[in-house]
């Protein structure tokens, strides 16, 4: 079959993501290997047409969806290509293409059963060692695990793990990727780095790229908007978060760390808001560090409440207190059933102290109850997609408002009032759930109209700006894509936005890959 397809019908998938936003396109392929990547791109390149990089289209900011020419589909490069054990720090690193899903990822490193057949001497020995050692796991958990690898490079995702583990950036120790001109690049973190503002990059046939960059402020809070700038960096970390519009990764080295022996997560209902951020905030401080802590509020559960009395999937959620008002989720990671017993003991003093108490709270100790637990934290984002699909059979031109902003430290309170205030006074539909322990919430505002849609796009606005204010980022985890391209100005200013496109024409000059991804 030929490399580069037309488009038809049959490929109308592709032009979607969980953005919901449709594009168009004229070609399409699903390169095996690094190899096709290259020819693809040589091609592409040759005649200036515009290239989209999918993964798993799980995005929600529509950086996978095409603008027009070609779109490179990557599910097919989906092996794990070997593994490496560096005794000297005790860790374990897996290589795999970016196609790869982080739910097969997750599986295999359980079974620990692996294809090895195209693996090399030193990864043979590398899994032996990793069979007679514990568990290990990859720590970004970005709730949608379908997600690909790429994916999560590209997006530099996240979710509800990264208060203890931070985000994906954290654990990535090489790339390769493939430029807009069909050149290889390979980067390790710690070996290839830009110092003095400049990027000089070697490709493998032996090219050099420079590019001069101009210093700009990075958002002192978790982020994942816009390209990633120190003053000394690692230059694949440019790569990471760039939404691939400066290159497409074709392989990955990924960290791995010790599975905890024992986890514990405590869901904790709260009858007064206040009392439940005073509850986040202390639980920020506790000596156990939590792996995650996540909010609900009470749209949120009320639309839980509402999808579980209609039963399917949503039953198996267990039943909460009705009289709550909120919702904090906690997790634990531990060595052993003490450690996790301590900090659920640590945790639920402070909880105790803040007004709630033992009897509404869950305690999951077990696979089976925290499966429970898990429903639950999924739910919310699955309710909220159906109801606006439900609601574009009457105005298809609808999408979820969903935002994805993070505060520095200390502003929690203030942004909250700030989200409620408003959502109030325009008598807006919506739900507040998220990692609040980065300070980073999901407001999601369900419109039931055009109307609504007007009303909610400029309270969105008008929060960009207030966070931006104060220190914050319009995106924490899920990207700027094409969707919140005018918020990346806000946060930057246009000095910060050129010195960004100067980066991309010095990799991509014709301004082929990922066309319309970040900027216009
Ligand atoms: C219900 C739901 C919940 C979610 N929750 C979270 C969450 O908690 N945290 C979070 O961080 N995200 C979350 N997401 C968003 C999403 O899962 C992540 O952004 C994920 O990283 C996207 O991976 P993907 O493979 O689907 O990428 P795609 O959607 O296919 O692509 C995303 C971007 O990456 C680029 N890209 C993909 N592969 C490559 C590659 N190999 N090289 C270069 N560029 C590439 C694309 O061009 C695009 O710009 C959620 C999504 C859903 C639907």
């Amino acid at each position: 079959m030929e490399l580069i397809r037309d488009f038809g019908v049959e490929y109308e998938d592709f032009l979607r993501d969980e953005s919901r936003i449709t594009g168009r396109a004229d070609s399409i392929s699903f390169p095996k290997n690094e190899k096709q990547v290259q020819e693809i791109m040589y091609a592409m390149h040759n005649q200036g047409i515009p290239v989209t990089v999918q993964g798993a289209r799980t995005g929600i900011a529509g950086g996978a969806v095409p603008d027009g020419g070609h779109i490179m589909n990557l599910t097919r490069m989906n092996n794990i290509t070997g593994m490496r054990y560096d005794s000297e720090n005790g860790r374990f690193y897996i290589s795999v293409q970016p196609g790869m899903l982080l739910s097969e990822l997750r599986e295999t490193l359980s079974k620990k059963s692996f294809d090895t057949s195209l693996w090399d001497e030193t990864s043979k020995d590398a899994l032996e060692t990793l069979r007679e050692s514990g568990e290990k796991f990859f720590t970004p958990d970005p709730t949608e695990a379908t997600a690909s690898i790429g994916g999560l490079i590209a997006c530099n995702a996240s979710g509800a793990r990264s208060f203890k583990y931070g985000s994906t950036r954290n654990h990535i120790q090489r790339i390769s990727a493939v430029l807009a001109n069909g050149e290889v690049v390979s980067l390790e973190r710690g070996k290839d780095v830009i110092a003095g503002g400049e990027l000089k990059l070697k490709t493998e046939s032996g090219k050099t790229v420079k590019a001069d960059i101009m210093r700009y402020g990075m958002p002192n809070v978790k982020n994942a908007s816009g390209y990633y700038f120190k003053d000394k960096m690692d230059v694949l970390d440019l790569f990471i978060g760039c939404e691939g519009s400066l290159g497409i990764v074709t392989q990955a080295e990924l960290v791995l760390l010790d599975h905890p022996d024992k986890i514990y997560a405590l869901t904790a209902f709260f009858t007064d808001e206040k009392r439940a951020l005073e509850y986040v905030e202390e639980l920020k401080e506790s000596a156990h560090v939590p792996a995650s802590i996540e909010y609900f509020n009470e749209q949120a559960l009320d639309l839980i409440g509402i999808q579980k009395e209609k039963g399917g999937s949503f039953s198996q959620i267990p039943d909460f207190p009705k009289e709550a008002v909120c919702a904090v989720y906690t997790e634990y990671h531990g060595k052993c059933e003490k450690e996790c017993m301590e900090a659920a003991f640590e945790y639920g003093n402070t909880m105790e102290k803040c007004g709630a108490n033992e009897k509404n709270t869950w305690l999951a100790m077990n696979n089976i109850s925290m499966e429970g637990l898990h429903a639950f934290r999924h739910a919310v984002p699955e309710i909220v997609n159906m109801m606006i699909d439900e609601r574009r059979k009457e105005y298809p031109q609808l999408t979820k408002l969903g935002t994805d902003m993070a505060v520095p430290k200390g502003r929690l309170f203030d942004v909250m009032d700030m989200y409620n205030s408003d959502l109030k006074r325009e008598g807006l539909e919506s739900a507040i759930f998220g990692h609040i322990g980065d300070n980073h919430l999901h407001v999601n505002i369900i419109p039931r109209d055009p109307d609504d849609y007007a009303k909610g796009k400029k309270l969105y606005e008008s929060w960009a700006e207030r966070v931006c204010e104060v220190g914050g980022t319009v995106s924490a985890e899920h990207g700027i894509g094409k969707l919140k391209i005018a918020l990346l100005e806000k946060m930057y200013g246009k000095e910060g936005i050129e010195s960004m496109k100067n980066i991309k024409s010095a990799l991509d000059p014709k301004g082929i890959l990922c066309r319309g991804n970040l900027f216009t």
